[in-house]
């Protein structure tokens, strides 16, 4: 087998580098040791000791590999739904469902992780929290050597379901062993029971688990919380009328009490997407050290209000950014979602000079964050050697991040995963 080139024992320079952990470096440099930064710098500084080391010098911005907050590789074949547009979340769930159920072989769910890592990857993402509903689509992140956490999802399990067999399932399930770090995504607080996320949080936090959850998509979840409105479980057909929250006529909570009320808060969990909250559901989340992972180009296809991301940024969230999935998404590349973090910012009256830096760290240390790692997402002596260089030309006299922020999409050259080289363009 031909092992990857490595990058180990030798310098990674470039026009310019973004340690995250630090300001730009100009004609910076990374010495790459066993798979570790063994330091960071300007090239004209290099110590002694990496004199004779090679060099590599790379056009355009180097930074940590990117963190991607929230994704699921198994729906990268349904491209094609992405590409649609649709007027609610209840439309495009509808639609969703038409493309899961025709999936006959379960094998695709694996190939489809796959060509979702590979995309990925030439983009500049070395780590994921991504959740795995097929068992098919579980190992492939140990598979390509990235970072982050597989998230087993358990979604439409009613209390009636869950003691007909669903806990023994999903227990075994995530007992199961296997290659990589495992979480738990109890899917969404609406479609499984509150007493049913309730065991699964604690299932997690039993095994030292992490929990990943949906929270906030859909314009009319919170009328589920508080009066029982049935309209965001509408492809459950009859079903519906199965769920707690239906048959109770609500909790009279908002979203994020009611979150709270079944124990899917905490410093241990993070939500993906947080649209539809209000000022003291942010705070709630917010104060119970729960992070969001924005995904704003999924939230435009599916037809959904723009996050509060300014509101966010304003209120002291460490927020992280995800891709979402194929389905809902037009691609994989994390710039383009950070691009869109920062003109939606913009547009909500966001106008604080930080604004590409904080957008940046999202897709870095605050994707790290969400995975509870400090040793990737950014560029520090002792870090994993998960590197991406991006090809943007930074005009004299600009800020490189906002280079890399507004035109970083489509740019990466390389990808370095542990020292290993993992994608390389136009050398
Ligand atoms: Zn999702």
């Amino acid at each position: 087998m031909r092992s990857n080139p490595t990058v180990n024992d030798s310098i990674v320079a470039a026009e310019w580098v973004l340690p995250i952990a630090g300001a730009a470096i100009h004609h910076g440099a990374v010495a790459v040791r066993e798979g570790r930064i063994a330091w960071v710098g300007s090239l004209e500084s290099l110590p002694s000791e990496f004199a004779g080391w090679p060099v590599a010098l790379h056009a355009g911005v180097l930074t940590p590999g990117l963190v991607n907050g929230h994704t699921h590789l198994q729906y990268t074949g349904f491209a094609d739904l992405g590409r649609g547009s649709y007027t609610s979340f209840e439309h495009w769930s509808e639609e969703f469902e038409v493309f899961y159920d025709a999936v006959q072989d379960p094998a695709e769910w694996g190939r489809a992780a796959r060509d979702g890592a590979a995309l990925a990857l030439a983009s500049g993402t070395t780590a994921f929290a991504e959740i795995v509903t097929d068992e098919p689509a579980r190992g492939v992140l140990a598979e390509f050597g990235l970072q982050g956490i597989e998230y087993l999802e358990a979604i439409g399990e009613t209390e009636t379901r869950w003691n007909a067999g669903g806990r023994e399932a999903f227990t075994a399930w995530l007992d199961q062993p296997t290659a990589g770090v495992v979480g738990v995504s109890p899917h969404a607080p609406y479609s499984l029971d509150g007493e049913v996320i309730r065991e699964l949080t604690a299932l997690a936090r039993s095994r030292g688990m992490r929990i990943h959850s949906h929270v906030g998509e859909s314009e009319v979840e919170a009328s589920l919380y508080d009066f029982g409105n049935r309209d965001v479980l509408e492809i459950y057909g009859d079903m519906r009328d199965e769920f707690a929250l239906i048959r109770n006529g609500g909790t009279g909570l908002s979203t994020a009490r009611y979150a709270a009320s079944i124990d899917l808060l905490g410093a241990d969990s993070h939500l993906a997407h947080g649209i539809y909250l209000d000022r003291a559901d942010r705070d709630l989340l917010r104060d119970s050290g729960t992070r969001v992972a924005l995904c704003p180009r999924s939230n435009r296809v599916i037809g959904l209000a723009a996050a509060p991301v300014a509101d966010y940024l304003r209120e002291g969230h460490e927020i992280a950014v995800g891709t979402d999935s194929l389905s809902s998404s037009p691609s994989l590349d994390l710039l383009a979602d950070v691009a869109a973090l920062a003109e939606l910012a913009t547009s909500q009256g966001y106008a604080d000079a930080d604004l590409h830096e904080r957008v940046l760290y999202a897709a870095t240390v605050g994707g790290a964050a969400v995975l509870d790692r400090t040793d990737i997402g950014a560029l520090r002596e002792g870090m994993r050697a998960d590197l991406a260089v991006f090809d943007v030309k930074v005009a004299e006299g600009e800020d490189p991040r906002t280079a890399l922020v507004t035109r970083g999409e489509g740019s990466c050259t390389l990808t370095v995963i542990g020292g290993d080289v993992r994608h390389a363009r136009g050398a």
